[in-house]
């Protein structure tokens, strides 16, 4: 039977995991220079989930797979620099859609960073060129 099309799709936490967790070979997403541990540790919701609609909750492009806790690691820093995070697009704001909202992650292929949209399929698509957050010198490396 097919869903009607305003209806959004609801993610399981399970579907998130499984998903957002391996995305980076099991390595942290975001690799903040002298903080990094190393391995993705922890869950990370871009949107906080008090803010967030049943379909973002788990929707993985509202995920970040990264080490450390709410106080230890690349996850800690976060939650010590929310302007910054929100910069780099770890953390979105309750107004904004995840999915639209682009991120800075670190990029296997060229060791450096690179502006993605997530996808909920798992999937990353580099940002186009002129995304705002590649004005931004501020929103790219840490
Ligand atoms: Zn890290």
């Amino acid at each position: 039977m097919n869903r009607p099309v305003d209806e959004p799709v609801i993610y399981s936490e399970r579907y998130a995991r499984d998903t957002v967790m391996p995305r980076n070979g099991r390595m942290c997403e975001i690799q903040i220079e002298g903080v990094c541990r190393g391995m993705a540790e922890t869950y990370q919701h871009r949107k906080r989930r008090g803010r967030c609609s049943p379909a973002e909750r788990w929707a993985p492009s509202n995920g970040l797979a990264i080490c450390g806790s709410g106080t230890t690691g690349c996850h800690g820093w976060i939650h010590r620099n929310p302007e910054a995070a929100r910069e780099r697009g770890w953390e979105v704001s309750a107004w904004d859609d995840p999915a639209r909202e682009s991120v800075w992650l670190r990029n296997p292929n060229i060791l450096g960073m690179e502006l993605y949209l997530l996808r909920d399929d798992g999937g990353l698509e580099i940002a186009p060129d002129d995304d705002p957050k590649r004005q931004n010198p501020q929103g790219r490396a840490v």
